[in-house]
């Protein structure tokens, strides 16, 4: 039974494949499970939609006309609306996934096709159970502290916890969401030197086909957006051998 007063409750996802019959079975799939799904096949109009009404997934096919899912992926990062909406990648060539390139533009998760429905359905599931775990202890947190915000201020970099906003000498970084989790960790461990394993755990935990790798091509991309010559980085140091840490001047 549809009750379209229900459909604002619903999670939105917006999937953007130009593939007709994929587009189809991964809409019914989503909408058996009680998701809200838009589908089209065209990146410049899937980042139409997205700014007219952000989604709250986006799967996303790597080739389509016009745009390629690269492009729409770099530019939803780095739109303000949609800059934090999870990403799942999803592509034919196994060589553009083994680059990283999903992670590198701030993907959450990414598949490679033919892939199965029924896990597609599954990663969606454990994206969603991720964000709303991190927002139900970000108000649980703002409750304890009196709804007043959370706040790492070192050297020149202010964290914002709730607002999940990053500020370098007081300009504003887009930083994607696992470049934000990178980053607030290593400052709450200010000076101690984190190793990529416990990176990769605390940050990437369950998901499949990452490895150190994935933490240093994120560190790499966490450099360039914070650091001011990051190939002589100042805030985030690496240990050779061992991990990365902060270090505060
Ligand atoms: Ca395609």
């Amino acid at each position: 039974m549809k009750n379209p007063e229900n459909n604002s409750l619903k999670s939105h996802i917006l999937v953007v494949e130009d593939e007709e019959d994929i587009v189809r079975l991964i809409t019914f799939h989503l909408e058996k499970e009680g998701y809200r799904v838009t589908g089209t096949g065209n990146g410049r109009e899937a980042l139409e939609l997205a700014h007219a009404n952000p989604p709250d997934l986006v799967v996303l096919d790597i080739m389509l006309p016009e745009m390629d899912g690269l492009e729409v992926c770099r530019r939803l990062r780095s739109s303000k609306e949609t800059a934090n909406v999870p990403i799942l990648v999803l592509s034919a060539k196994k060589e553009e996934l083994d680059k990283v390139l999903g992670l590198e533009l701030g993907a959450d998760d990414y598949m490679v096709k033919p892939f199965s429905v029924r896990e597609l359905v599954a990663r969606v599931r454990a994206i969603f159970r991720r964000f709303d775990r991190e927002d139900n202890a970000e108000t649980e947190e703002a409750k304890k502290n009196g709804m007043e915000e959370r706040i790492l201020s070192l050297s020149d970099i202010i964290l914002y916890h709730e607002r999940h906003q990053v500020m370098v000498n007081g300009e504003l970084r887009i930083l994607t969401h696992k470049e934000f989790l990178l980053l607030e960790l290593l400052m709450e461990n200010v000076g101690k030197v984190l190793t990529r394993d416990l990176l990769l755990d605390k940050i990437w935990g369950y998901e499949v086909g990452v490895d150190t790798r994935t933490v240093d091509v994120h560190i790499r991309y966490l450099r360039q957006k914070i650091e001011t010559d990051p190939a002589s980085p100042r805030y985030i140091e690496t240990v050779r051998g061992v991990g990365y840490k902060f270090v505060k001047d």
